[in-house]
């Protein structure tokens, strides 16, 4: 027997995340200059980090030889959403978050339903965890909610324990009207618990947004998570949360590490809150961006799924052989095929010149 053997069957049944392709690597594959390469594959900021962002994590750099000190950036995420200190868990990255979520309520023996084409993490955290992926078909590539309600195993094992929905959703794009998820949280059990992701939240327009945290006051089954990683342009730092109710936060910070969010994150998050012309001009970028890439699709005669959020996937006749095309002019997009996408691209909206060079580069390879 080998050490890898020793690993529970449920460890080793993990596929490996497949991370968008770094420009470093493909410029090294291709031997192609950094500069000349655009990357659209990870559904980062084309604008960078906020400028507000960027003077307080140089400030944070002295003070770096101390431990983190959440308090901060709990507070004024509290404020913000009208909830208290208690129910917010700092996460390194909302995957952490994620991850945190399945630690306390998934186990060998319990279940966790999501839809076909989620958030790639959904079944890497329930396997985690040694807990059973139960996966609802979808309705035009989005969560059908009525097929994720009936998946729901209530006097059986696996008995389902935690519901994910992404909203909007990645790699799709699909938004769920709101009404029908509040419909949806009066129909779960009230002992199961129902992850909102809302990665993509701050790419709606606000006239759309409802504000879900409110619905804790009647859900404390509902963990609402948003991140840093997506319009504040923080990837890199690592820094996300959820808001839950009391009970359900505070289980979360029992098995979170205590200093789980860096020094520089942490500042950098709090400054970026604030950061409204910044995130004013990102949504304003997205969306005149996303205005080119559709037509330029359509210019094309390519199908693609209508997104809610700061990326599209379109239809291609073979999805592994367009990319690697791309790759060689040195457009880097998500290949989706691990996502039961295989002739779909998921492209990232970038700068303007950035949209321009991927839809050229598109021209010449279908
Ligand atoms: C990008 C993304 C996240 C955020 O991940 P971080 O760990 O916060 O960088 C969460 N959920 C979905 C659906 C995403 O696409």
């Amino acid at each position: 027997m080998t050490i890898a053997a020793q690993a529970p069957a449920y460890i080793r049944a993990i596929s490996p995340y497949v991370p968008g392709k770094p420009i470093t690597e493909l410029a090294r594959e291709m031997g192609l200059p950094v500069a000349r390469i655009v990357k659209l594959a990870s559904n980062e900021n084309p604008l960078g980090m906020s400028p507000k962002a960027r003077v307080a994590v140089e400030k944070a750099i002295s003070g770096i030889e101390r431990y983190p000190d959440q308090f901060e950036l709990v507070a004024a995420l509290a404020e913000r959403l009208g909830v208290a200190h208690g129910q917010i868990v700092l996460g390194n990255g909302s995957n952490d978050v994620l991850d945190l979520v399945a630690r306390v309520f998934l186990a060998p023996g319990r279940s966790a339903v999501f839809s076909q084409h989620a958030f790639a993490v959904y079944p890497l955290a329930t396997m985690s965890a040694g807990a059973e992926c139960i996966v609802a078909p979808a309705r035009n590539y989005g969560h059908d909610l009525a097929a994720m309600k009936a998946a729901i195993v209530t006097n059986a094992r696996p008995e389902t324990r935690l519901v994910w929905i992404a909203n909007p959703n990645n790699p799709t794009g699909n938004f769920l009207p709101y009404g029908e998820v509040e419909a949806f949280l009066r129909q779960v059990p009230p002992d199961v618990a129902v992850v909102l992701d809302e990665a993509y939240n701050d790419y709606l327009p606000p006239a759309e947004r409802v504000d879900s945290v409110a619905w804790l006051k009647h859900f404390p089954n509902l963990i609402v998570t948003r991140t840093f990683s997506k319009i504040y342009g923080l990837a890199g730092l690592r820094v996300g949360f959820a808001v839950a109710s009391p009970e359900v936060a505070d289980l979360l910070n029992r098995v979170r590490q205590p200093f789980n969010v860096n020094n520089l994150a942490i500042a950098a998050a709090r400054a970026a809150l604030d950061d409204h012309l910044f995130l004013a001009d990102s949504y304003e970028l997205n969306r005149r961006g996303m205005e080119q890439i559709v037509a330029g699709l359509k210019r094309l005669g390519l199908d693609h799924i209508p997104s809610h959020g700061n990326f599209v996937t379109f239809a291609v006749s073979d999805g592994g052989a367009v990319n690697q095309k791309l790759l060689k002019q040195g457009i880097i997009v998500r290949p989706i095929g691990g996502y039961g996408l295989p002739n779909h691209l998921r492209v990232t909206i970038g700068l303007e010149a950035e949209n321009a060079r991927f839809l050229d580069a598109l021209d010449k390879s279908c």
